[in-house]
């Protein structure tokens, strides 16, 4: 396995560091019920995906 010559200053380290940020989550309107759901998952209100019903919307 390779192993780093030398150990990155506290700088170098803390300015890497500085670019981690949180980002808001990507949100798409589902077609059904026009509730906000996460893309390419079912949706929390109506339960559909793709057109159908694929969870009840009580256990969805
Ligand atoms: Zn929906």
């Amino acid at each position: 396995m390779a192993v780093p010559k030398s150990r990155w200053s506290k700088a170098r380290s803390r300015r890497a560091r500085a670019q981690y940020k949180v980002k808001a989550p990507a949100l798409a309107t589902c077609p059904q019920c026009k509730a906000q759901k996460l893309p390419h998952h079912v949706c929390k209100q109506c339960g559909y995906y793709k057109g159908r019903e694929v969870v009840s919307a009580q256990d969805a």
